[in-house]
């Protein structure tokens, strides 16, 4: 077990370095508070795999993801957070002196917060993994706007996926909803909205069998039932986007925080979790925006109530 004396322990450790974990950094650092950023093995979350981000704030041409994050590490080092590109392995946090470890090593502060985020579910089907990014994304409000004229397929029955099959006929000429059963999970409001939205058709009882392409989507390979009777056949597209739900990084917490039924992180209320000095922000809570602005917002909100906790405690 690797010594602590001193030098591993903290005021506040950060798990998760995605737009929610590097602004609670940016809060937290520029509090005088001594912080550290657990940043997982990658860092910067799931806006490192986006191109171009268009509706960040204050960046009238767009920025790209891979950028936007960079430069939130940058700025969250400028006001002194430290920076580890390590994966948490485990963490006690019941203590006063909360623990976090990455292997055998020992990390202890009086504050955690929790921003390890969540990924979108996948289908695990032949040509995903390949096509990832050329033509396969989980993020339509990130990527529609490449499908100008175009022909693609959302996957999914869901208000994810009535959301964004709508909200994609802005761009594509047509928008195929893909969904494995014979009516949507969605809210009447969404299903409304995309049965009246004459670009979407929706093909029911069919499942993603392949994603075809060689440098970049060409179509979907689909089985579709027909009561008894099964048929594959290959449906032409541009672009797919997946939108079955998505997995909250939440693992190596569960026991130890409350959590809701899917596995995100309960709220008391603001960003407070059910464990004192434990705070959440970002999508392994809010599973609703999941936006780099919202999820930057709730990592504001969590510093600035881990500094108030922490002022409560001294007093
Ligand atoms: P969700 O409600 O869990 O829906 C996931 C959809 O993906 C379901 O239709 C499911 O099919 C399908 N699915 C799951 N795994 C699949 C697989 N392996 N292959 C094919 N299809 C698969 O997730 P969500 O739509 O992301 O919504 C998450 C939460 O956010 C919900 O509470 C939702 O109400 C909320 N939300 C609300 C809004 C809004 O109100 N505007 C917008 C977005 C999200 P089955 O139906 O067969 O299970």
């Amino acid at each position: 077990m690797e010594q602590t004396n001193g030098q591993n322990q903290y005021d506040v450790i950060i798990i998760g370095s995605g737009p929610a974990g590097l602004t609670a950094a940016i809060y937290s650092a520029r509090a005088q508070l001594k912080t550290l950023v657990f940043t997982g093995r990658e860092h910067g979350g799931q806006l490192m795999e986006t191109t171009l981000v268009e509706n960040f704030p204050g960046f009238p041409e767009g920025v790209m993801g891979p950028k936007l994050m960079m430069d939130m590490a940058e700025q969250a080092k400028n006001q002194g957070a430290e920076m580890l590109m390590k994966e948490v392995t485990k963490v006690d946090l019941t203590a006063e002196h909360k623990k976090v470890y990455v292997g055998d090593e020992e990390y202890t502060a009086r504050v955690v917060i929790l921003a390890m985020g969540s990924k979108p579910r996948r289908l695990e089907v032949p040509g995903e993994e390949e096509l990832w990014g050329r033509g396969v994304s989980a993020c339509a409000t990130c990527d529609g706007a490449f499908y100008k004229g175009k022909v693609v397929a959302v996957i999914g029955g869901g208000d994810s996926a009535a959301e964004e099959a709508d909200f994609l006929t802005k761009f594509a000429d047509k928008v195929y909803m893909i969904h494995r059963r014979d009516e949507l999970r969605a809210s009447k409001a969404m299903q409304t909205r995309v049965f009246d939205n004459d670009k979407v058709e929706i093909v029911w009882n069919a499942q993603v069998r392949e994603i075809e392409g060689d440098e970049k989507v060409t179509g979907l390979k689909l089985s579709i039932k027909n009561g008894d009777d099964e048929r594959v056949e290959s449906l032409p597209v541009d672009g797919v986007f997946l939108a079955i739900g998505h997995i909250p990084n939440s693992m190596i917490i569960d026991g130890d925080v409350e959590l809701d039924e899917k596995g995100f992180v309960k709220v008391q209320h603001h960003t407070y979790t059910s464990v004192p000095g434990v705070f959440v922000a970002g999508d392994l809570h809010d599973h609703e925006y999941q936006q780099a602005i919202t999820a930057a917002g709730m990592g504001c909100m969590s510093a600035l109530d881990a500094e108030k906790w922490l002022a409560g405690q001294a007093g």
